[in-house]
C-alpha cells in the first residue's frame, strides 16, 4: 500500500490554484509580523565568533547569564508597548552527530548549522513558548532544515510542539526558506498545517509573489508570501534611513494595493548591542503601518478572518483551471503575482564571512540561495 503522505494524487486531483481575493480585515492593507526563532543562544557559536572578531565580548557572551541572542521577554514588551501581537516559529533541528548520516559530519556548513542548536522540549524554551500562546501571540512551526522533504520529520516537529503546546499548530516557514512547490505545500496540508509562508526570497524583499495570499490547491490550505525578511534590507544600523526608505516605500505599495504584507525579524536582531537599529526599525516600521492604518497581527490571525469571511473557498469562475503540479503553481503565482525588485538602494548588506552556501533551493523557478551565515546578520 503507499503511503497516502507520499502521494501526490490527491494533491494533483485538485483541479484549481487560486488566490483569496479580498482580506476581510478592519484597515487598509494587512501586515503579519513573524519571528523565526533560529539561535536563541549565542553559547558556543561565540567561540566561532571570537576566532574573528572582538574575542573578550564574545567569549563573555558564551555564558548563559549574559546571552545576548536571548530576546524574548525584550521583544513581548516592545510589541506588548506597540499593542500589536506576531507569530514565533520554532525549530526542531535534528542533531547532527545522534540524527544525521556520517557524511554529512564532515560539511563545514552543517556545523555551523549545528552550533547554533536548541531543544526545543527544554525547560526555559517551553516557558517561552506558553508565555507567548497565553500572551496572545501565535506560535508556529520552523520546518528544520532537512524537512521540506520529509514529511515523518515535519509530522514528528509539528507534533513535539502540539504536545508543548497542548493544542494545534496552524502553519509556520521553513527554515531558509527551504521548499519543493507544491510537495513541501502538500505535506503541510496533509498533516494537517493550515498555511505556510515560506515563499519568498533571502536576498530580495517585495511583493515577487504577488499581493494577496494564494491557495495552491484551491482549498483552504494558504500560502502568505514573504515581503520583507530583515537581512534582505540595507543594514539599518550603518544605513538607517535607507533601510526605512525601502520600507515605507513597500508599506505604501501594500497600502494601495489592499495587499497582505509579511515580515520576518529574527529575535536574535533585537539585541541593539550585536544588530544596532534593527530594533528601531522594526518599531518604525510597526508605528508607520498604525500611521497608515493597517491591520496588523500574526499569520493565523489572519487565517482565521479569512476562513471565518470566505469557507473553504475555491477558485472562482475567474480563475483558470489549472492542475496542482509544481509548473502550474508557478505559472499561477507568475500570473498573478506583482514583480517589484527594490533596486534604489545599494543592496543588502552581505556578510564578509558568509561560508558556504547552503543546497541550492527548489523555490518558484527563480535562483533563492540562503547562505549558511555564522555573522552579523545572520542566517534565515
Ligand atoms: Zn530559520
Amino acid at each position: 500500500m503507499s503511503d497516502p503522505i507520499r502521494s501526490h494524487e490527491s494533491a494533483r486531483a485538485s483541479p484549481r490554484a487560486s488566490r483569496v481575493e479580498t482580506i476581510p480585515v478592519d484597515g487598509e492593507f494587512a501586515l503579519c509580523l513573524t519571528h523565526d526563532v533560529d539561535r536563541p543562544y549565542k553559547g558556543v557559536r561565540s567561540l566561532y565568533y571570537a576566532t574573528r572578531e572582538r574575542p573578550t565580548y564574545h567569549l563573555r557572551t558564551a555564558l548563559r547569564s549574559s546571552n545576548p541572542y536571548w530576546q524574548f521577554e525584550e521583544l513581548m514588551d516592545l510589541e506588548e508597548e506597540l499593542g500589536v501581537r506576531s507569530a514565533f516559529y520554532f525549530l526542531n533541528e535534528q542533531h547532527l552527530l545522534r540524527d544525521r548520516s556520517l557524511s554529512e559530519w564532515f560539511s563545514p556548513s552543517n556545523w555551523i548549522q549545528h552550533l547554533g542548536r536548541y531543544d526545543v522540549t527544554s525547560e526555559e524554551i517551553v516557558e517561552v513558548i506558553r508565555a507567548l500562546e497565553a500572551g496572545g501571540w501565535e506560535v508556529g512551526l520552523h520546518g528544520s532544515y532537512h524537512s521540506p522533504d520529509d514529511p515523518d520529520r515535519l509530522t514528528t516537529e509539528k507534533s513535539t510542539l502540539e504536545s508543548i503546546l497542548e493544542g494545534d499548530v496552524t502553519g509556520g516557514r521553513q527554515h531558509h526558506l527551504r521548499l519543493t512547490v507544491p510537495d513541501t505545500w502538500y505535506y503541510h496540508r496533509r498533516i494537517g498545517l493550515e498555511y505556510d509562508a515560506s515563499l519568498g526570497s533571502c536576498t530580495e524583499c517585495g511583493f515577487h509573489d504577488g499581493y494577496r495570499p494564494l491557495r495552491p490547491f484551491g482549498d483552504e490550505f494558504v500560502v502568505f508570501p514573504l515581503t520583507i525578511m530583515d537581512q534582505t534590507l540595507p543594514d539599518p544600523g550603518s544605513q538607517p534611513d535607507a533601510a526605512r526608505r525601502v520600507c515605507e516605500r513597500l508599506l505604501t505599495e501594500a497600502a494601495e494595493n489592499d495587499a497582505v504584507m509579511t515580515v520576518l525579524w529574527h529575535p536574535r536582531f533585537f539585541n541593539e548591542r550585536e544588530f544596532p537599529g534593527h530594533r528601531e526599525l522594526y518599531r518604525w516600521l510597526v508605528e508607520r503601518a498604525q500611521e497608515l492604518d493597517a491591520w496588523i497581527g500574526p499569520p493565523e490571525e489572519l487565517f482565521d478572518a479569512i476562513e471565518r469571511e470566505q469557507p473553504s473557498e475555491t477558485a472562482s469562475e475567474s480563475d483558470r483551471p489549472v492542475h496542482t503540479d509544481r509548473r502550474n503553481v508557478l505559472s499561477e503565482i507568475a500570473r498573478t503575482g506583482q514583480r517589484t525588485p527594490i533596486t534604489n538602494y545599494d543592496g543588502p548588506y552581505q556578510s564578509t564571512e558568509a561560508t558556504e552556501p547552503a543546497d541550492q533551493v527548489d523555490v518558484v523557478g527563480r535562483p533563492n540561495r540562503c547562505p549558511v551565515r555564522g555573522e552579523r546578520r545572520g542566517e534565515p
